[in-house]
This record gives structure tokens, sequence and C-alpha cells, in this order.
């Protein structure tokens, strides 16, 4: 019985996002050498499975529906920037430098693994584009499947007559150009600006 719960624990915690079973059997042992932290762990997790929901309008997650930032008076709700995931909008949250509202579409368009617009938030999105909105901006990732998920989504946008803009592409902050890939320094060389 007590073999069967330690494997039970090490086989989930082996399934989170970049662990594997070598690393999950070092936590499971290092929180069974700690028991104090591994029932804050296990309280924590429960707390916050029952408080964190996802918003109702922009797929947020966050301990009320409509989320914060949907129900914020300070933001500007003409601004709607579309990204992939939650953690696509906290990097967003972090830069502090936009203020409009958010919508999460919650993955990307993909024939390979089935993902279709009624399996994403786009529907959800649609809705959104009938209202005071003057710019959606597409912040989906810069990979393929971003990419042909974010002109599908600027193709519903100016459909609905409103402005559809996306993240600049090019040189990191940073990086120097003999390090750049050829799709990068083709981008950046197309989009370049005045000094
Ligand atoms: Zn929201």
């Amino acid at each position: 019985m007590q073999q069967n719960s330690l494997q039970n624990l090490i086989s989930i915690i082996a399934k989170l996002p970049g662990l594997g079973h070598r690393s999950a059997r070092r936590i499971v042992l290092h929180l069974l050498q700690h028991k104090e932290l591994m029932h804050k762990l296990s309280e924590s997790i429960i707390s916050t499975a029952k408080e964190m929901k996802f918003c109702e309008i922009c797929s947020n997650l966050d301990s009320v529906s409509p989320c914060a930032i949907c129900g914020s008076n300070t933001r500007d709700k003409s601004l709607i920037c579309v990204v992939e995931g939650v953690a696509d909008l906290w990097a967003l949250e972090r830069s502090k430098l936009y203020n409009g509202l958010y919508h999460v579409l919650g993955g990307t368009l993909s024939a390979i693994n089935g993902t279709t617009p009624e399996s994403l938030t786009i529907d959800k999105l649609k809705r959104r584009l009938i209202s005071n909105i003057s710019e959606v901006i597409i912040a989906t990732n810069a990979t393929l499947e971003g990419e042909s998920t974010g002109h599908y989504i600027a193709s519903l946008v100016e459909k609905a007559g409103i402005k559809a803009t996306r993240l600049a592409h090019g040189i990191p902050m940073g990086a120097e150009l003999d390090h750049m890939d050829d799709g990068t320094l083709t981008i950046a060389l197309k989009l370049r600006q005045l000094f």
C-alpha cells in the first residue's frame, strides 16, 4: 500500500512539464525528508485548484471571473491583445508596457494535433469584436503554428472592420548578427525602421 502511494506520487509528478521520472523521484524524496514543506505544498495545491478559474470573457486565470484585468476601470478597453496561453499574458504583464485587455486562445491551430478553431476560444473572441474595439494586437508565438493562427485571427479581425496588428519580429536585445538564424535576419531586414 505504501509503495503504491509513493509510486503513484512519483508518476504524477513525472507528468509535469520539464520533469521526468528521475526528477520526480528526487522531488518526492526531498518532500518526504521535509514533511512540513510537503504538507504546505499539498494544502496550497488544493486551495489553488479550488480558487483559480478561467475568466468567462478572456480565458485568463484568476480567482474571480471576469478576471481582474477584464474588470479593471483603468485599462484601455478598446485594445485586445491575443495570446496563445496564460504564460504569454503573464510575460506581457511583467513588461508593464501594455494597458489593454487580453484574449487567451488556449493553444494554436494545428492540423497535426487536430486543434480546430472550435477547440480554441476563437468563437469567444469573435463575439468580442462587435463592441468598441479599435485594435487587436496579435501576439501569438513566432512559430509556424503561431504564425498561421495569427493569420487566421487577423482575417477575422479585419472582416469585423477592426485594425489587426502584430508584435514586431527581429533581432533580440543583446544579440549579435553573426549568431542570428537566416529567418530572423531576413525578417529584421524586411521590417527595418528609421533611426
Ligand atoms: Zn478576463
